[in-house]
């Protein structure tokens, strides 16, 4: 059988891949390659460049392999574009998800793992997130996720061959251990890509948005999970339902949180680089704190992350940003 990976030459999908092939998976990737890059697509995946929204090109896709499982990666994910451009997020994360979940369900798919993220709860207050808080999202973005959660859900309800896994991902960061992997599409938005770029020399400092907020530094807090523990995170939600598990949505977080001066504060030390950092008003939006309660995910896909150490996290990302940096280099060499 063989696993179709939308969105695998991004930042989490080609980290998803790498976890496939390590379990001796066939693979399939479609993109097109709006932000991933060719070359980010793991050696051993069959890559086509295609839309998801394209039901003809992804019916040759499932006609050419037995595909069991899907896991889809493939959107768009900057949030305060999301509020600026809203009908580019309905019609990428949601409209788009609807082709592939209709073109999928013909094909006779079984198993659909869904990359949702902790945006569904909005602005959830001070205490960890259970998956049974209410929905509330505060942007285009986090609506097109719940809106594709419902569509699973009602499909799965008339479907009995159909299961699916939303996992609602907090805040995701690091690369590839091995280095094989890591987050290349710019513009860079989130917190610690932005830190590392600091760290390197590719910015020249860093602004923190906001030292107000009802936490304990008056700066935001948040959940930082491993990119390499979130593709074990799925793999378990597969594992799962092919062994038969019921539909379900779990959250993909350690259930620890950092405060945005803690997470400066830790890139400085593990690169050594005393960059320079700004105070800067709130981003539109931002809640004070989202910190995943983590059981769920750990009781019912038996999933145990490895990697849940903040310095580890950020040794990897500073790596992977040296590494872009060599390839940048190397590529302006040859031209
Ligand atoms: N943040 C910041 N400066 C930056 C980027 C992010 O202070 O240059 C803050 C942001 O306001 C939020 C936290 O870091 O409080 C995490 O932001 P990120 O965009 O990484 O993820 P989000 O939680 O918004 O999905």
């Amino acid at each position: 059988m063989t696993v179709l990976v939308t969105g695998g030459a991004g930042y989490i999908g080609s980290h998803m891949v790498l976890a496939l092939l390590e379990r001796d998976e066939d693979v399939v990737v479609v993109d097109n390659l709006v932000t991933g890059h060719e070359w980010a697509v793991p050696a051993g995946a069959t890559f086509y460049k295609a839309d998801i929204a394209d039901p003809a090109a992804l019916d040759r896709v499932f006609a050419s392999h037995r595909i069991d499982a899907v896991m889809h990666f493939a959107g768009l994910i900057i949030v305060p574009e999301s509020v600026r451009l809203p009908l580019d997020y309905y019609r990428e994360n949601t409209c788009a998800s609807g082709v592939l979940i209709q073109r999928a369900l013909e094909a006779g798919v079984e198993s659909f793992i869904f990359s949702s993220s902790a945006a569904v709860y909005g602005a959830p207050g001070l205490e960890p997130v259970k998956e049974t808080a209410p929905f509330a999202p505060t942007s285009p973005y986090g609506t097109s996720k719940l809106m594709t959660e419902w569509m699973l859900r009602d499909v799965a309800a008339v479907n009995p061959g159909f299961r699916y896994a939303a996992l609602r991902y907090f805040n995701v960061a690091g690369a590839d251990p091995e280095m094989r992997a890591g987050q290349s599409s710019g513009p860079s938005t989130h917190l610690i890509k932005i830190a590392a770029e600091a760290a390197t020399g590719k910015r020249d400092g860093i602004a923190i948005y906001g030292d107000d907020f009802d936490t304990p530094d008056g700066t935001c807090v948040r959940d930082y999970i491993h990119v390499t523990d979130l593709a074990d995170a799925h793999y378990a939600a597969l594992s799962y339902l092919r062994a038969g598990g019921a539909s379900m949505a779990a959250n993909c977080g350690y259930g620890v949180g950092y405060s945005v001066r803690q997470v400066v504060d830790a890139v400085k030390a593990v690169s050594g680089v005393d960059f320079r950092v700004t105070q800067a008003p709130r981003r539109a939006g931002d809640p004070a704190m989202i910190v995943a309660a983590p059981g769920f995910a750990r009781e019912v896909l038996g999933w145990t992350p490895r990697l849940d150490d903040l310095p580890t996290i950020i040794r990897h990302a500073l790596q992977w940003e040296s590494l872009l940096s060599d390839r940048k280099a190397r590529e302006q060499d040859a031209r």
